[in-house]
């Protein structure tokens, strides 16, 4: 966001604050609400950190800046009227001070993003014990072949009319996926890439 890009900003509308909405960038979650005046803007382009002015503490606030759970800078965007900010950033750890993920407990995010991220640590640590450190120790062949077999029993089950084998089967088969595409270095938000560049194609 250049200089000009935030004195267009609208601060008049509410006594130099804007509401400020931060969602994890991997996964969508909404994680917490904030308010920026110009200085916490600045401060959170400059440093790449998450920055708010407290209404509370009246002063700037950056986020995890006691707790050091903070918010890594993804991308800022403001709304259609440019009355409100959306962050998109990377959290160091729970981002509310209850120890929670979100602020909002029930806040939907995407579990594939998750459950990706969980697999690539598998990858990097490869504990004991664990299956997907065994199917990575199989290599990328044997995972393949799995994902052969699950694609089969998912497609069996949908002929056979039995949703809850589908489903299932279904989950086996994504579980697979994510560990075959991790074993050549590959992760769901590749695919996510190709599936958004197909469809801006066919929009446009
Ligand atoms: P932190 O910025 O994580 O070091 O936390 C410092 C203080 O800010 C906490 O003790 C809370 O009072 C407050 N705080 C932290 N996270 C949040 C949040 N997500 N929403 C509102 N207040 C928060
Ligand atoms: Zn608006
Ligand atoms: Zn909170
Ligand atoms: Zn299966």
């Amino acid at each position: 966001m250049t200089p000009e890009q935030i004195e267009t900003l609208a601060w008049d509308k509410q006594q130099g604050l804007l509401p400020v909405i931060v969602q994890d960038a991997d996964n969508q979650r909404v994680l917490m609400l904030g308010y920026m005046d110009r200085a916490a803007l600045a401060a959170t382009l400059e440093t790449r950190r998450v920055t708010f002015y407290s209404r509370s503490k009246q002063r700037l606030w950056m986020k995890g800046e006691s707790s050091g759970d903070v918010l890594d800078l993804v991308s800022l965007e403001a709304d259609c009227d440019a009355d409100t900010l959306l962050v998109q950033a990377r959290p160091a750890g729970p981002t509310c001070h209850l120890g929670r993920t979100s602020c909002f407990p029930s806040a939907p995010g995407g579990f594939l993003p998750e459950l990706d991220a969980l697999v690539a640590q598998r990858e990097r640590e490869r504990p004991e014990g664990s299956y997907s450190t065994r199917l990575f120790a199989d290599g990328t062949r044997r995972i393949a072949q799995k994902v052969g077999e699950e694609g089969v029993e998912t497609a069996l089950a949908a002929v056979a009319q039995d949703d809850a084998a589908l489903l299932g089967e279904a989950a086996d088969l994504a579980f697979h996926l994510l560990v075959l595409l991790r074993s050549r270095g590959l992760g769901w938000s590749d695919v996510e890439a190709v599936l958004r560049e197909r469809h801006a194609a066919a929009a446009g």
